[in-house]
């Protein structure tokens, strides 16, 4: 993680380390192990399942056996404002969760590495929101994975945030950031 120097580290800190234009599948588990990581924090709507829905996709299942079974820890970390839904996901998952995210605070994401006992250094943050989970997990000194959003119907606050990344992505693709 480069330290702030003011504007251009601040924007940096937007940068995540990979994108996977196909969704969480395409990260394979043996991959960042070999980066030295010890805990997978993930996003839970439109990066696990799509938007207010309980349907974790079989092969979103699937990929999260494998992380474990790679012996990767995880931890569900999601700004949703429903939090029974979150936490019958998190049972069918049998993954842990933190209660109150706020990405990108960095409170929720620092609460999972605590329980978890890794450090920064050792986790990567993955998601679908350039300025919830990258922006977060960044601030904290994690790897990031941006992954594309799962399609169908969302928040329309969502939507809003989603024409301002449009904007980002594109800057990072032209300063070859991404
Ligand atoms: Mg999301």
């Amino acid at each position: 993680m480069a330290p702030d120097r003011g504007a251009a580290g601040r924007l940096n800190r937007l940068c995540p380390d990979r994108y996977c234009p196909l969704g969480v599948t395409e990260i394979d588990p043996g991959d960042l192990v070999r980066l030295g990581i010890r805990a997978v924090l993930l996003d839970v709507d439109n990066t696990l399942v799509g938007w207010q829905r309980e349907d974790v996709p079989d092969a979103v299942v699937q990929w999260v056996a494998s992380l474990k079974a790679a012996g990767l820890r995880l931890y569900l970390v999601s700004n949703t404002r429903f939090p029974r839904r979150l936490a019958r996901l998190a049972a069918r998952l049998d993954v842990p969760y933190v209660r109150k995210a706020a990405k990108p605070r960095r409170a929720g994401f620092l609460e999972a590495l605590a329980d978890l006992q890794v450090e920064p250094s050792e986790a990567v943050m993955v998601g679908d929101q350039i300025l919830t989970d990258i922006l977060g997990g960044n601030r904290v000194g994690m790897r990031t994975i941006l992954v594309a959003p799962m399609a169908g119907r969302e928040f329309v606050g969502t939507k809003l945030t989603r024409m301002a990344e449009a904007v980002v992505l594109v800057w990072l693709r032209r300063t070859g950031r991404l």
